[in-house]
């Protein structure tokens, strides 16, 4: 089956854009990437966005990696810490190489 096909029978929930910097709902024409929904736009920004893994030294971008979500109180301030594994060896170690727009995911104060 091919993953249009699977994209129209998943439930509206489950239609999450995959960048880790936005985890919205798509609303149509998504696009794919190693069987991973995106918006068109994410797609493009995370393609941009590339990773060095200092253990294992292989290159990635944004797309490739997985990410872990930690939440945190600062003050009266739940911050979500946003880290990126590395998809050869599930390292943390990462040096990033280049941003899409130079945000980077904060706590919101
Ligand atoms: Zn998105
Ligand atoms: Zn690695």
């Amino acid at each position: 089956m091919s993953i249009r096909a699977l994209y129209r029978r998943m439930p509206k929930s489950k239609r999450v854009c995959s960048y880790y910097r936005c985890q919205k709902e798509l609303q149509s024409n998504p696009d794919f990437k190693n069987g991973h929904l995106y918006h068109h736009g994410c797609k493009m920004s995370a393609e941009e966005e590339r990773y060095r893994c200092l253990e294992c030294l292989n290159i990635f971008d944004a797309t490739e990696a997985s990410w872990d979500v930690t939440q945190k109180l600062h003050g009266d301030c739940v911050g979500e810490t946003i880290k990126l594994m590395c998809p050869y060896c599930g390292s943390l170690n990462l040096k990033r190489l280049r941003m899409p727009d130079g945000k980077l995911v904060e706590c919101k104060t």
